[in-house]
């Protein structure tokens, strides 16, 4: 489901166009569509359908308390990976005994606010940790329901900065020293037990490694329940990927009949942390063009939108379609638009402030332009480099727009900090 498609010549959001949410609101601003993320919801939802399971939204991906209202709403659970991520889920009314806390360096402030609000399972990624859950569990009083989260050695076939199921990665415990924690952790005084967990990647466009990870996660499923060490769910994580441009990823239903298949006769709670495949395609950027740059060698064109907004083609490489708001291609396409090939860049004083390279535009000064599939480690890795205001963001659900977020004012911005006084 794409929620941004044209009518009559005008990229709209839903049935708003986006040229009136910029007009009302201003620009950079991300637009979320309300409908999509229920419907990405629903496709985990329909498929995991017939069988104990949990859809948990890995938070991370947009953490926006709106966002994870619709979702909270529609029954999702959640996966956060810090104390700042579980305070945003209660307050957007997400249940905790829905939510799962990842991450590899728990704190004893974001341990303890988890056990007094009794979550579903911490996913332990080291030896330490698991000794440190114990010990704020055993000082609190309680029990603290434990998954590890093992690393089962696969290429997940995917971006080296987003790869996480490797030997050399730092997530994880090697699935080989698994049984051995298991078995230390069945003899701690403050521990349950009650899951195992693995996430192997980001942007995954085939299901072989999923498979190729359960098959070995499974084994160790096997083993510990050989020595009386039962499991009740398995979490195979998130990492779906999504269209950015000419992948071809499997739907959450392919992937999760084929792992169905795998854990079919086992009594365990499928768990799933999708992010990107729940929010990338229900959100978009827009910008507005400042100015067109023609040198010798490169035709620029100059964007209110920079990296310190959306990171990701910065830091990663990543492409993402960057279309006109107002159709220009069509026949008779306005003479004042010559086209050109452009690289679409920020303000940001860096080389590396880039939305788009190498785009065939026909553009003006003025024009405004969406970078598509921004609702996933969009907005969340944001930030104030040259002292830019971050984004308002938006929420559309059929024709009505929501200010999810307000734009930063400098004011804001420069709250926290003082000049010397003596
Ligand atoms: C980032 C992350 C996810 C979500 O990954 P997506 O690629 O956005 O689906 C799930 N689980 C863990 C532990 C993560 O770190």
């Amino acid at each position: 489901m794409n929620p941004f498609q044209y009518q009559s010549g005008e990229l709209t959001a839903e049935n708003l166009p986006l040229s009136t949410i910029a007009e009302q609101f201003g620009t950079p601003c991300y637009v979320y569509s309300r409908s999509a993320l229920e419907h990405n919801l629903q496709a985990y939802e329909h498929a995991l359908q017939g069988i104990p399971h949990l859809t948990c939204f890995a938070v991370k991906a947009n953490s926006n308390l709106a966002v994870l209202d619709v979702l909270a709403r529609k029954g999702a659970g959640f996966d956060i990976v810090s104390g700042g991520e579980l305070q945003r889920v209660l307050r957007a009314g997400g249940d905790p005994r829905k939510v799962i806390f990842s991450g590899l360096g728990k704190t004893e402030a974001e341990i303890e606010q988890a056990l007094n609000v009794d979550i579903l399972c911490f996913n332990v990624e080291s030896d330490p940790e698991l000794d440190r859950i114990n010990a704020v569990a055993s000082r609190l009083g309680k029990r603290a329901p434990i998954s590890l989260r093992v690393n089962p050695d696969v290429d997940a076939g995917t971006h080296p900065y987003i790869s996480t199921g490797l030997k050399e990665n730092k997530f994880g415990i090697d699935i080989a020293a698994a049984f051995t924690v298991y078995q230390r952790a069945a003899a701690m005084s403050h521990i349950d037990i009650v899951g195992v967990d693995c996430h192997i990647g980001s942007q995954l466009t085939t299901v072989a490694p999923y498979l190729d990870a359960v098959g070995r996660v499974l084994q160790l499923v096997d083993r510990l329940s050989d020595a009386g060490i039962k499991l009740e769910h398995f979490d195979i994580g998130g990492g779906l990927g999504v269209v950015y441009n000419k992948e071809t990823p499997p739907e959450p239903s392919e992937l999760i009949n084929a792992v169905k298949e795998k854990i079919r006769g086992r009594d365990l709670t499928l768990i799933m942390e999708p992010g990107r495949s729940i929010c990338a395609n229900a959100g978009i950027f827009l910008t507005r063009v400042e100015f067109l740059k023609h040198t010798d060698h490169k035709h620029f064109a100059i964007v209110d939108g920079a990296m310190n907004d959306l990171l990701r083609p910065s830091l990663y490489g990543a492409w993402q379609e960057i279309v006109p708001v107002t159709q220009t291609d069509t026949a008779g396409a306005s003479p004042d638009r010559p086209e050109f090939t452009y690289d679409v860049v920020g303000p940001v004083c860096e080389s590396g402030d880039f939305l788009g390279k190498e785009r065939v535009l026909r553009i003006a000064q003025g024009d405004l332009l969406a970078v598509r599939s921004a609702g996933a480690y969009g907005f969340v890795m944001s930030s104030n480099y040259n002292t830019r205001n971050r984004s308002a963001e938006i929420m559309v659900d059929g024709d009505r727009a929501t200010v999810v977020r307000q734009r930063e004012t400098i004011d804001y911005q420069l709250s926290l900090e003082q000049v010397l006084t003596d």
